[in-house]
């Protein structure tokens, strides 16, 4: 597993909401964190359907367009009723003409939920994948889940997504009402972020 020696690392995603997460996972280790919009890169499509795919293309991408080293993830939410959708697709489930609006994606999928009747607990998972590439184009990738059951009506303002109707195993708030320490102790992002910092930089 390389180790990563360099004290600045692109996170290639344009979602403010998981840059600062992902800074905050990073607090303990002195390495600058910037995110695509702090160098107006293009959002690549995401072509694949699988989260390892996607996060290969938005890691490629960010690599070639900046010389840098490159942290890139994809990440979405699986329902068990929905078999796993909308997966990989999570982010278009709130595409509008005028944005994507998680609002509109949360009451679409629990519309979608009690058409089919799904039983409760409406079992869920929230998975990331995240690919470290080198600029040489050497890449390391880790993976991490948690799982949960959703709720409605959505709860908390707090995260981004479908933070607010997601409940995690083992506790009474959903990921909308916890504050982010809280979150990025168990996060599915958080997940796979220890196992890299354990492989790569420790
Ligand atoms: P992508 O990984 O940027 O392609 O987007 C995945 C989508 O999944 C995001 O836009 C969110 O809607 C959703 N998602 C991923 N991680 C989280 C999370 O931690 N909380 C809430 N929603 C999430």
């Amino acid at each position: 597993m390389r180790k990563f020696v360099n004290d600045k690392l692109l996170f290639a995603t344009h979602n403010l909401g998981k840059l600062e997460e992902m800074r905050h996972l990073f607090t303990p280790y002195d390495i600058e964190i910037i995110g695509s919009l702090d160098l107006a890169l293009n959002e690549p499509e995401e072509t694949e359907n699988t989260f390892i795919g996607n996060a290969r293309i938005k890691a490629r991408a960010a690599f070639e367009a900046s010389g840098l080293p490159v942290l890139a993830d994809d990440s979405g939410i699986e329902i068990d009723a929905l078999n796993g959708a909308p997966g990989v697709h999570t982010a278009d489930w709130a595409e509008t003409s005028l944005g994507r609006d998680f609002i509109k994606a949360m009451k679409y999928t629990h519309d979608k939920l009690e058409r089919i009747n799904a039983p409760y607990p409406r079992r869920a998972q929230f998975s990331c994948t995240l690919v470290l590439a080198w600029p040489d184009r050497h890449e390391e990738s880790f993976y991490g889940t948690v799982k949960g059951q959703l709720v409605w009506p959505m709860r908390g303002v707090l995260g981004h997504g479908f933070d607010p109707i997601f409940k995690p195993d083992g506790y009474h708030q959903t990921f909308g009402e916890m504050d982010r320490w809280e979150k990025n102790k168990i996060s599915h992002r958080a997940q796979a972020v220890k196992k890299l910092i354990a492989s790569c930089f420790e």
